[in-house]
Order: C-alpha cells, then sequence, then structure tokens
C-alpha cells in the first residue's frame, strides 16, 4: 500500500482551513495564528546499531496549538516521515482534540526510519535518545505522545524511563499508551480499533441500515485493522476482505478473526489465508461492501478510486487516508464518511483518560473505560450530525467547522500576548 502522489498533505491542510475559516467567518488574525504550528523541533539521533557503527537517524516533535491545553499526539516510525507530514498531523490532532472535547491541543513526532530492519536493542536505542533529544519540549503540562504507526506499548514504556531518569523521578504521565504495569489504563490497546467500530455502528443506524450481519472490508491489517475485525465479529458484523502490504483476501463467506489472526501472526502477512481468494489491494477498496474501513496510511483514496467505490459507509481509522479531491465525488454517490478526526478519535479519547488517572495516581476499571468512550464519542457524532454543515456539506467539513470554532474560541478568549 503506497500512498498515491499528492501535493504535500501540509499544503492540502491549510487550503482546507482556508475553506473553514471563510465558512466561519474567523478573523484574519486567528486564521493566521492556527495557520502556524507552535513549535517545531528537528532532532538527529546518533544510535549505536548492533554491529558496534553508529547511524544518525533525523527526528521531529511538532507542536500546532497550546491554547486549549498541552499538546498530544503520536508518534511514527516510518520512513515517509518528513517535517510537513508532521505538521499537517499535528493540525489534525488539534481539530481531533477540541472535537472530542478535549482539553489539548495536537501535536506529532515521528522518526524517519523502517523499524522493519532495525533490532529491538536498535530500537530502544534510538527510542532512548530521540526521547532525551525532545524532552525540552514534553513533559505532563506540556506535550504528551503515545504510539502511532509502528510504535508500541513497549516504546512509550522506554520514553517514560528514559524522561523519569533524567527527572529524577517517575513521571508516568509524560506519555500515554504505556503497559499498564507502569501507569497505562485498562482499555488503552483496543480503544482505535474500539473507536473505529463504534463510530460505524452509530454511522449505520444513522443511515436505518442493520448493524448485525453488515460486510466489511479493511484495508490494514496492523494493529487497528486486527482488532477493529475481532470487535465487528463480536458485534455480528461481516468482515469479508482485508488487506495489507502482501495484498487482499476475500470470502463472502466471512474471514473468521482468530484463524486469521495466527495466519498473520505466524506468516506476517494475510496473504496465502485460505480458504479465502486473492485479490489486489485496489479490488478490495473498489469491492461491494456495506462499510470499507481504511486503517493504512494517508492518501489511499483520490477522485478516481471514489469513483470507483461501491461501499455505503466510508470509515477513516487512519490520520488523513482519503485526498480531498474525493470528497465531491463521494458526497455524489451518497457515501457517509466518517472522518478521521471522528472515526480514529478513539485512542487519544483514551489517552486523556490515561494522563488523567496518571496525574491523579486513581486508576478506573476496565468498563468506566469503555463506557466514557462509548459516551465521548456519540456525544462527539450526534453534535456533528446536528451541525448545519452536515446538510449543505458533509460531515467531514461539519466536524472541522465544529473544532476549528472550539480552538478559535480559545484564542480569541486568551488574546495574543503580549
Ligand atoms: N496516534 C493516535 C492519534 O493520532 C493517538 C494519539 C494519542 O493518544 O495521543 O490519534
Amino acid at each position: 500500500m503506497t500512498s498515491l502522489p499528492t501535493p504535500s498533505l501540509w499544503t492540502e491542510s491549510l487550503d482546507y482551513l482556508g475553506e473553514v475559516a471563510r465558512h466561519l467567518k474567523l478573523p484574519d488574525g486567528i486564521h493566521e495564528k492556527l495557520r502556524h504550528c507552535r513549535r517545531s523541533l528537528v532532532v538527529s539521533i546518533p544510535t549505536r546499531m548492533d554491529d558496534g557503527s553508529v547511524k544518525v537517524f533525523q527526528g521531529y516533535r511538532v507542536q500546532h496549538n497550546t491554547d486549549r491545553g498541552p499538546t498530544k499526539g503520536g508518534l511514527r516510525y516510518h520512513p515517509n516521515v518528513s517535517l510537513n507530514q508532521m505538521k499537517a498531523m499535528a493540525m489534525l490532532m488539534s481539530w481531533k482534540c477540541a472535537l472530542m472535547n478535549l482539553p489539548f491541543g495536537g501535536a506529532k513526532g515521528g522518526v524517519v526510519c523502517d523499524p522493519n530492519v532495525l533490532s529491538p536493542g536498535e530500537i530502544e536505542r534510538m527510542t532512548r535518545r530521540y526521547t532525551s533529544e525532545i524532552s525540552l519540549i514534553i513533559g505532563p503540562e506540556k506535550d504528551i505522545p503515545a504510539p502511532d504507526l509502528n510504535t508500541t506499548p513497549q516504546i512509550m514504556g522506554w520514553m517514560m524511563d528514559t524522561y523519569s531518569m533524567n527527572a529524577g523521578y517517575s513521571v508516568p504521565g509524560v506519555v500515554t499508551g504505556k503497559p499498564i504495569e507502569i501507569g497505562g489504563t485498562a482499555g488503552r490497546r483496543e480503544a482505535p480499533a474500539r473507536g473505529v467500530v463504534h463510530c460505524v455502528q452509530l454511522a449505520l443506524e444513522n443511515l436505518g441500515l442493520p448493524v448485525p450481519g453488515a460486510t466489511v472490508a479493511i484495508q490494514g491489517y496492523g494493529y487497528v485493522g486486527r482488532h477493529a475485525h475481532e470487535e465487528f465479529e463480536n458485534r455480528g458484523l461481516k468482515v469479508i476482505a482485508v488487506s495489507d502490504t502482501s495484498g487482499a483476501i476475500h470470502s463472502e463467506k466471512g474471514l473468521p478473526y482468530k484463524a486469521l489472526a495466527r495466519h498473520k501472526a505466524e506468516q506476517r502477512h494475510v496473504k496465502g489465508f485460505t480458504p479465502a481468494q486473492a485479490m489486489t489491494g485496489e479490488e478490495l477498496l473498489t469491492l461491494k461492501a456495506d462499510i470499507l474501513v481504511l486503517a493504512a496510511e494517508e492518501n489511499q483514496i483520490d477522485a478516481a478510486v471514489a469513483a470507483r467505490m461501491n461501499c455505503k459507509v466510508l470509515a477513516e481509522a487512519a490520520s488523513a487516508p482519503t485526498h480531498r479531491n474525493a470528497d465531491p465525488v463521494l458526497r455524489q454517490k451518497k457515501i457517509f464518511v466518517i472522518p478521521d478526526i471522528l472515526c480514529s478519535a478513539g485512542g487519544v479519547t483514551v489517552s486523556y483518560f490515561e494522563w488523567v488517572q496518571d496525574i491523579q495516581s486513581f486508576f478506573w476499571s476496565e468498563n468506566q473505560i469503555h463506557e466514557n468512550l462509548r459516551n465521548a464519542l456519540s456525544r462527539a457524532f450526534q453534535t456533528v450530525i446536528a451541525r448545519e454543515e452536515c446538510r449543505t456539506a458533509d460531515m467531514r467539513f461539519a466536524a472541522h467547522a465544529l473544532a476549528v470554532q472550539k480552538v478559535a474560541e480559545a484564542i480569541r478568549i486568551r488574546g495574543i500576548y503580549p
């Protein structure tokens, strides 16, 4: 799954913000402030490799806006990481947090690397040095990283340990998505997938379509895609196709979660799973299914792909998986889009719960977490659906209008310093 060639995600994000700002009639000064990220830190990360050599990786941490609170957002390890991508994703996190009513602004971090060719020891040393380099600007009341593409609870554990060793005491609230043993929360691991499935259920109910038996195709079978498969199956939906970098597989009878998860764990890809048929990743995107879940990377669908799509609900579980030029086509085809800033908000919402628990050193039950997540998503979903823009434009535009308005209001109240 490679991304389609497009102008930079950052340029597109600025253009989209411009449209939303014009629609909201935002004062120029506030719009201008939102167009800029507050801080962008570029670091080099010298890392001792297993063979004794030293390799220097490039890393970033970008904080978009702090008017509503400290910044929050994931850390990704991927060869495509760039400063502009981090800026676009930090801005998206500002909208996501505002939409979900979390007291955070948006941030994003990344290291340019291919974690598949690094050993666990190399990843640990790179992570610790990266954490040390960005420790100036992170902290429980400043900026709180979390897992994202190719980063794990163990990686968050190394970040927490590195930061704490330098502070001289344990600081669990500096990252979220940590293992439970060191201050992580119940329910964080499944939260992104649960959020997606809950949003899909709300969308089906909104469209008056039955939930049990609804068919699902999932692009991407990593951490989010796999957990979403399990959760869909638990709720009686039928996952008929999934894909990863090896290709796609399809079975109209439905793919059984347990057997496929075992196959993926053993083979490291979905290809070859029997008795499913093979298909291409592109065929999966245009397959006839009630729901298409995008759980891979950014820019997977453009206007040309959208024109051939055959689903009723498009669930954006990844960040920015749909190019803006696809939106008019999706609208015209009456495909119900659950935009990324809502559909992928499960993770950061439970991260917020984790941060609150760490600060109070008082931990909640798994049921409380699930229920609070469900309520937060339902509230956000209904607020977006009720907005005027949903009638005249689409759910993406309505969600952005709501979120940008909240951040703009915080800027207006606080004023510009000095
Ligand atoms: N990486 C996830 C996201 O982009 C989670 C971020 C977080 O928990 O802070 O939404």
